[in-house]
């Protein structure tokens, strides 16, 4: 128990929100290292904002990669281009830089 406190204890546990974005990219591309990503699911549990954040991201890129796919499946004559930048436009809202 002792051990397992001061192992704890040498982490940098404070990780801030702003470093918490910069590894979302990582987290997701699964680059993370095992430590960072530690860290980081730490912060997720105790942060509200940044599992919000973390949601946001995950439904765009699942939404990018949809729109992708689903032009990619598309004759371009028929991509109603309004919507692709109306959908286009939603994706920026869902993940508002602070
Ligand atoms: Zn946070």
């Amino acid at each position: 128990m002792r051990k397992l406190r001061s192992a704890v204890m040498k982490l940098p546990l404070m990780l801030t929100c702003r470093e918490f974005e910069d590894f979302v990219l990582d987290y997701f591309e699964g680059t993370l290292p095992t430590k960072q990503r530690v860290i980081f699911d730490m912060h997720l549990m105790m942060c509200r904002d940044c599992r919000g954040y973390l949601a946001a991201y995950r439904r765009s890129v699942a939404l990018g990669k949809a729109v992708f796919e689903w032009q990619e499946s598309l004759v371009p004559s028929d991509v109603p281009e309004d919507l692709v930048d109306a959908i286009l436009a939603a994706k920026d809202e869902r993940y508002p830089r602070t």
